[in-house]
């Protein structure tokens, strides 16, 4: 399978501004900006993070609309350049940052517009993390919603079907669910996951600073939810080297790299950026406030035994089961509560 997940969409004329001039602060603008960043986060009670192709351009994987951008180049005729896979590709310092930002109990929710992976696959708790236009490497059953995250990557798109089936045992002596599973990959016309845009919007709402990296804020509805949580009173901090679609709401500009500006943040905050030590697969925060709310169906995920796994309180929902379709591999799968699922909130029906 090809890291171009672009060239698997369906063709789609508008894909809004791309290849406006990339900004920079000078370097002491750039140090008062992430001062100012740093003192907003030691304030903030409930810190959300939006996460867009910038923040995945440093390993190796093009952005859509930067200068390089994917739709950048398809204006122009040409080709999108890729310097890894997705399998092969590597968290970025942002990436692993976000990580110690949320283990450090800054960051409370992760949302991001990537299908890359990177964010489940360096270890940030999937349960405090909403992946609005799916992931490269996770397949889900359309019959119970159970999600299985792979080592490789699906090879399917536009939430069709995988050619797999969902062989969780629902429980000891019973059949297993064999839905079909379906990748969550989003076409242009697809709507976006009840699950994870619920939980989006909701922490968006209680969200008093959001801070966005990476992202021209171009997509709908992904690039309002920032906007949420400046009408309900919270600031909001852009990180981007192009101008974005709602500069002018941002209560804070920085214009730089993300990795520098993140490298410089987890100097001021005291905190040490998580190191990478291969794929990570983590469900389970942990927090009470997720665990706890129960809601039919329940979701699972599967991971093969190479990816490793956070073992805190997951550890209570395990069930080991032999699963694989050839018989060829043994998976484990961990059951996980789904999480509540609130009414659509106020631009939900925006896409
Ligand atoms: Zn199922």
């Amino acid at each position: 399978m090809s890291v171009n997940y672009a060239a698997g969409l369906s063709p789609y004329a508008d894909k809004g501004v791309c290849g406006l001039p990339e900004v920079f602060d000078s370097p002491e603008q750039l140090k008062a900006n992430v001062e100012t960043l740093a003192q907003l986060i030691r304030d903030s009670q409930y810190l959300v993070v939006h996460s867009g192709a910038g923040i995945s351009t440093s390993t190796g994987i093009p952005d859509f609309r930067g200068p390089k951008g994917v739709w950048t180049l398809e204006q122009n005729g040409e080709s999108p350049h890729f310097d890894t896979t997705f399998e092969e590709a590597r968290p970025s310092l942002t990436h692993l940052a976000l990580l110690g930002l949320q283990r450090a109990g800054y960051l409370k929710y992760l949302i991001s517009q990537n299908v890359d992976g990177l964010h489940a696959r360096s270890g940030f708790p999937r349960d405090k993390l909403s992946e609005l236009h799916g992931n490269m490497f996770v397949e889900e059953c359309e019959k119970c919603g159970r999600q299985y995250v792979r080592d490789k990557v699906i090879g399917v798109m536009g939430l069709k079907p995988t050619g797999r089936y969902c062989d969780v045992v629902r429980s000891r002596g019973l059949r297993a669910c064999r839905g079909k599973l379906i990748s969550t990959i989003l076409d242009w016309e697809d709507a976006l996951p009840d699950r994870d845009l619920n939980k989006a919007e909701d922490a968006s709402r209680r969200a008093d600073l959001a801070l966005t990296l990476g992202t021209s804020l171009q997509i709908k509805p992904s690039g309002d939810l920032p906007l949420i949580t400046k009408r309900k009173g919270g600031k909001l901090v852009i990180v981007n080297l192009q101008r974005t679609k709602h500069h002018k709401q941002a209560h804070l500009l920085i214009h730089n790299y993300v990795d520098e500006v993140m490298k410089q943040l987890m100097e001021l905050l005291g905190l040490d950026i998580p190191k990478w030590e291969g794929p990570t697969i983590c469900e389970n925060s942990g927090d009470p406030d997720e665990s706890s709310v129960d809601v039919k169906p329940p979701r699972a995920v599967t991971a093969k035994r190479k990816l490793k796994k956070c073992l805190k309180k997951e550890e209570r929902n395990r069930d080991t089961t032999a699963l694989a379709d050839d018989g060829s591999v043994k998976e484990e799968a961990v059951s996980v509560k789904r999480e509540r699922a609130d009414p659509p909130g106020e631009i939900s029906e925006e896409k």
